[in-house]
């Protein structure tokens, strides 16, 4: 399926040092964006699908690389079915398992641990909720597994490996894990900041640098934020990625992104929710993120939504969060909501407003034009101009 986005006001790139894209059009074909900036007639004429933007912000699917997956589209935290597919409608395109922590009972025995990591990878494998791609299975660090344990979970396409969860004596017993675990290839994560739910203990900056995980995991806090001076000492004396999370601690999420940008480390500096928890669901979680960041600091809008996107790509080794061609075609138009004092969604998200979503396309496939059910209406008015299908894409509404 060939698909044509038209008359598009703003075109953000997902790379924070090169924002913005000239044009004013993105093609797809097929799962991949074909080219971005101008789109000619024939490539028009010969498209399925023509989606006019109305001169909205397009930006790459919002990657969110802290969801406490389980299984299919339920989280037990919340008891809630269905929150995948509404995350979609907050313009998250990816979500990233933090670890299957939250399955009921969940084992704790080497060969359990590793059996539930990849079980999580092939159930997401295919399973797209509400559109969504879905990166699961994070091997939950536990005492007893071995390099080759990480290994063969590697071979078997499991990627993640978490460090916070375990039956650990002290924080300082997951450094042979996560040395283990990078070894054998895995990408690494670790719980920061003090305990978040009952078996978890605090992580701080001395932890952080022994363990050095590739990403620290909600370095704002977990809900509870690690000490102020070991922010500065893990971005100076370490290279792990700065994951910032929307439930937990606003004063030391705009900390971090001050200091990253002093110490020029912010290609590391990325931006993920950590729901469901005890903070909830939140399907906008990371458009409150990039807005609280936009209009609490000095630092632009588009910087913020590159760090929600094209940072987490690359971090986590992903093909998409670019709008670029070769790329996954996960594209969201946003705007300035209706009846607010802005007119474009990047001047909104500055005032600190939450954007307006007209539109999510995932894998090359419109899941809906028009109008989120989840954020207030857009200022302009996204449509299908062509549709040689039979599908509309217009929105659900609930
Ligand atoms: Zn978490």
């Amino acid at each position: 399926m060939k698909t044509v986005i038209a008359n598009l006001g703003r075109i953000v790139s997902g790379d924070w040092r090169n924002p913005f894209a000239t044009g004013d059009a993105i093609v797809i074909d097929g799962e991949k964006i074909s080219s971005v900036g101008t789109a000619a007639k024939a490539v028009i004429d010969s498209a399925e699908v023509v989606i006019d933007a109305d001169g909205m912000t397009a930006i790459p699917g919002l990657i969110d690389s802290h969801v406490h997956i389980t299984f299919g589209d339920y989280t037990p935290r919340q008891r809630t079915v269905g929150y995948l597919e509404s995350y979609v409608h907050g313009g998250t395109t990816t979500a990233i398992s933090a670890s299957e922590v939250h399955v009921p009972g969940r084992p704790r025995d080497v060969e359990g641990v590793k059996a539930l990591a990849l079980a999580a990878q092939r159930c997401f494998a295919d399973y797209r909720p509400g559109g969504m791609r879905v990166i699961a299975g994070s091997v939950i660090l536990e005492p007893g597994l071995k390099e080759a344990d990480f290994r063969e979970l590697s071979q078997k396409g499991v990627r993640l490996a978490k460090a916070g969860f375990g039956a650990v004596k002290t924080a300082y017993d997951y450094v042979p894990l996560v040395a283990d675990a990078k070894a054998a290839g895995l990408l690494t994560t670790c719980h920061t900041g003090g305990s978040s739910i009952p078996g978890s203990g605090a992580i701080t900056g001395d932890h952080l640098l022994k363990m050095h995980p590739h990403v620290s995991f909600h370095i704002n806090g977990g809900p509870t934020a690690m000490p102020d001076a070991d922010f500065e000492r893990v971005i100076l004396e370490s290279k792990m990625a700065l994951q910032v999370c929307t439930a937990g601690n606003l004063r030391t999420t705009l900390l971090c992104a001050r200091l990253a940008a002093k110490h020029n480390a912010f290609d590391r500096f990325i931006i993920a929710t950590d729901t469901p928890t005890g903070s909830g669901i939140m399907p906008l979680g990371m458009l409150y993120t990039i807005a609280h960041l936009s209009s609490l600091t000095d630092m632009p809008p588009e910087q913020f939504i590159c760090a929600a996107t094209g940072s987490n790509a690359r971090v986590y080794g992903l093909d998409s969060g670019l709008l670029a061609p070769g790329k996954a075609a996960d594209i969201v138009l946003l705007d300035a909501p209706d009846g607010g004092t802005q007119s474009t969604a990047l001047a909104a998200i500055k005032h600190g407003d939450i954007a307006a979503i007209g539109a999510v396309i995932t894998a090359g496939i419109p899941r809906f034009v028009g109008r989120s059910r989840n954020t207030p209406a857009t200022t302009r008015k996204a449509r299908v101009a062509v549709s040689r299908l039979m599908q509309d894409f217009s929105a659900a509404t609930h």
